[in-house]
């Protein structure tokens, strides 16, 4: 499917960077058109691919290029107040050309976690495309302000988008790494699986015949609205015996039965494996299984199966299926997206720091009110004495 990316924020900026180069390398052609917007101008110009002309500063009136640090409301107020010069660049896309918009941005800090949502609601207003964000929260260690920053984020950023693809760089991290030394690892798992899955959708006419391809209405369908995670899995096959020795096992079948079992399989390890957002699986709506790879390799039958075991998983009847054939690749692999995920551990636990959060502020104001009552009282006995 042809995408309008946003990235929203110094980490959304990354991804989308990323995004391209990724794009560019399995000559995906799932990118129209990419802008980076922040408040930060270094961030700005330490991008590589999003073209100088599409990466756009706001909020100069207020914090002068320096970002607004961990200040979410900020973020908004300065999207808000600057959401012209955005639209500016918007208007630059063909929007006639675009199947949706994806926000992505880091719902942990300033300007990604406050701007996302007000730039998800105006594109709303705007545009009949959906709007789909990419969401990334925070890793637990980075400390208190950055999940409550992300709790309340996640909640707009939710309502206001058709669908909210999750990404939890907690979960993301090697064992013993900080999350920053990580992040170009973490950049390139986020971009291979959501790349993977809108390059699914933009199979040209020209391109390779799939079995059954995926097209671009199909993973609209899936995302509808919601919450969604997506599970990979990939093994490398051998391509050499392609050929007169690979027709001949088509003709016996043997060849087309080891695909056929390989990708079912893959199904199942992409789905219980690592999600971009763990949850319980049994809790989606809607799910989408990619079988990506040489297409000699693929299987119409992997795919049917390893759907009709998902159908069992989530209990769901609403799971879609589909070829994505990559003619280069010595790999096959499963993307299983799982959408309307409503049994989420991580999302409870942020929800609970919003509420808790909610009722501290609550108190304090309670308090506040009581000592202002009393010291106008105190004022009124002060008042009789004299
Ligand atoms: P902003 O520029 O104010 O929107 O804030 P940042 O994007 O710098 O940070 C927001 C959150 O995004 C951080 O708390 C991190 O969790 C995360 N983050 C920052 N940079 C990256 C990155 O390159 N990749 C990933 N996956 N996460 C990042």
């Amino acid at each position: 499917m042809k995408l309008a990316l946003i990235g929203f924020g110094q980490a959304g900026g990354k991804v989308v960077d990323e995004f391209l180069a990724y794009d560019e390398g399995i000559n995906g052609g799932f990118i129209e058109s990419a802008i980076a917007v922040n408040s930060a101008t270094t961030d700005l110009k330490g991008l590589e691919n999003i073209p100088q002309e599409d990466r756009v500063l706001i909020g100069q009136a207020r914090v002068k290029g320096h970002g607004v640090g961990a200040d979410n409301e900020l973020g908004a107020t300065v999207t808000e107040e600057d959401i012209d010069e955005i639209q500016g660049a918007v208007d630059r896309i063909p929007i006639h050309e675009i199947d949706a918009f994806l926000i992505v941005a880091g719902m942990g800090g300033g300007t990604g976690s406050g701007g996302a949502p007000v730039l998800a609601t105006h594109l709303k207003r705007i545009y009949s495309q959906p709007v789909f964000g990419l969401g990334i929260l925070p890793a637990m260690d980075e400390g208190g302000i950055y999940t409550l920053n992300a709790a309340r984020s996640f909640q707009t950023f939710v309502r206001e988008v058709d669908n909210l693809l999750v990404f939890d760089n907690d979960v993301w991290r090697s064992a013993g790494e900080s999350v920053a030394d990580g992040y170009s690892q973490i950049n390139r798992e986020i971009v291979e699986r959501f790349g993977l899955l809108f390059a699914a959708g933009e199979v040209g006419q020209g391109d390779q015949i799939a079995e059954s391809v995926v097209d671009s209405s199909e993973i609209i369908n899936t995302l509808q609205d919601g919450v969604s995670t997506i599970g990979y899995a990939s093994e490398t096959v051998n391509t050499s015996s392609d050929g007169i020795l690979a027709s001949f096992r088509d003709d016996t079948g043997f060849d087309k039965g080891t695909a056929t079992n390989r990708i079912t399989s893959l199904v199942r390890k992409a789905t219980l494996g690592q999600l971009t957002l763990p949850c319980d699986v049994g809790s989606a709506d809607r799910g989408l299984v990619v079988a990506t790879g040489p297409p000699e390799k693929l299987s119409r039958k992997g795919v049917e199966r390893g759907r009709q075991w998902l159908e069992d998983e989530t209990g769901s009847m609403e799971i879609r299926g589909g070829d994505y054939p990559m003619p280069h690749r010595d790999e096959v692999g499963a993307i299983v997206l799982l959408s309307g995920i409503t049994d989420v551990p991580r999302i409870d636990n942020l929800q609970q720091v919003a509420i808790e959060a909610q009722d501290r502020t609550e108190t304090l104001q309670a308090n506040a009110d009581d000592e202002l009552a009393s010291l106008v009282d105190t004022g009124g006995e002060l008042d009789a004495l004299f």
